[in-house]
């Protein structure tokens, strides 16, 4: 893969943030503290800011990854990721992000707060990504281009080979976001492989999905440090909590790793099973079963679909548009994927 023109981030941040100092978060950690206006009084030592390059963190989340510590920022979950990426690239009114519909509804919604525009290349009827759409329909101040891979709702994946050619297509033009909020459910390979030779790409991972912990917000963007250090700059110092952090840092063990690994393994089994169960009811005319944790279910009658699983006290997902028919179902426990079924049924 040729990358004949080499990236400068400096070239697509926001020019006004380029003379923007980075705040100094600077402190001692041992001795008498009083260099914070912090508090001298406090428990579990919550009297004091978090370590704000939490190095700590960042050096698990690098071991998980499988990358180097400077390619990893935590975020307040991959929301956070999202908008600071926003904030950082796109000039208001000005730049725009490319999303494939029907697909995660931050993209856009980050996008429009900052007055940026958004460039819809649809997923083929077949719910796949069309990467030489993508291409082709990338215009001067495209700055930022989507792919969730798994994609929400639909659970498609782009192949690797594919995201290579269009990673080296946007080169010098766009970085590529990937999200993979969902990739702990999938088979393929993660994006993070391409990481340390594709200068565009941008990974965005979360500790909300397969590690069950979507209470404490935090996930990581995961690009070249170039990258890394120019988002940063549009977030707040000590961005996250001691709390959130001890937490990470627990579920970030080798054990906690191998439980969340056990976790998706059954859940990916149960999908596989709910999908399946499902294409025999008689209300349901097509089942999507990606690579998420969830499943795609479009119904004769999606109101009265949704009417069964409500008078059993179960909420699922259902969409206007596109996906009006379709309902998008998160797998639960055992237990719980019993009922749904017996709701459907
Ligand atoms: N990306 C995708 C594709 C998602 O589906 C979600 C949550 N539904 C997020 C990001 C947000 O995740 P987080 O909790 O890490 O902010």
């Amino acid at each position: 893969m040729q990358y004949g023109c080499v990236l400068r981030v400096s070239d697509l941040i926001r020019p006004d943030l380029q003379g923007l100092p980075q705040y100094a978060a600077q402190r001692a950690r041992t001795g008498i503290l009083l260099d914070a206006n912090e508090s001298p009084y406090g428990e579990r030592d919550l009297n004091r800011y978090p370590d704000p390059e939490h190095a700590g963190l960042h050096a698990a989340m690098a071991a998980y990854y499988g990358v180097p510590s400077v390619c990893v920022l935590a975020t307040r979950g991959s929301d956070d990721g999202i908008d600071a990426l926003g904030r950082a690239f796109l000039r208001p009114g000005q730049d725009a992000v490319m999303i494939t519909p029907p697909t995660f509804s931050m993209f856009a919604i980050f996008a429009r707060l900052q007055n940026a525009g958004v460039v819809e290349v649809p997923l083929t009827e077949q719910f796949e990504f069309d990467a030489r759409a993508m291409t082709a329909s990338w215009f001067e101040g495209v700055k930022l281009v989507y792919v969730c891979s798994p994609n929400n709702p639909t659970g498609s994946v782009m192949p690797l080979e594919v995201l290579q050619g269009l990673c080296a297509a946007m080169a010098g033009k766009a970085l590529v976001v990937v999200d993979e909020a969902y990739q702990e459910f999938s088979a393929q390979p993660s994006a993070l492989t391409l990481l340390q030779a594709v200068p565009n790409l941008v990974v965005l991972r979360t500790l909300s999905k397969a590690f069950g912990l979507a209470g404490i917000r935090c996930g990581a963007l995961l690009a070249s440090a170039d990258i890394v250090q120019w988002v940063r700059r549009v977030l707040p110092p000590y961005l996250l909590p001691t709390p959130v952090v001890d937490i990470a840092l627990n579920a970030l063990t080798e054990e906690s790793i191998e439980l969340m690994r056990v976790r998706c393994t059954d859940i990916v089994a149960r999908r596989d099973a709910f999908a399946s169960v499902a294409k025999g009811f008689s209300g349901v005319e097509q089942v999507l079963n990606g690579h998420a944790n969830s499943v795609l279910l479009r119904f004769r009658d999606v109101r009265r679909a949704q009417q069964c699983l409500r008078d059993d006290g179960i909420h699922v997902r259902g969409f206007d548009g596109q996906l009006a028919d379709w309902l998008r179902i998160s797998i639960g426990t055992e237990e719980e994927m019993s009922r749904a079924q017996a709701a459907l049924r």
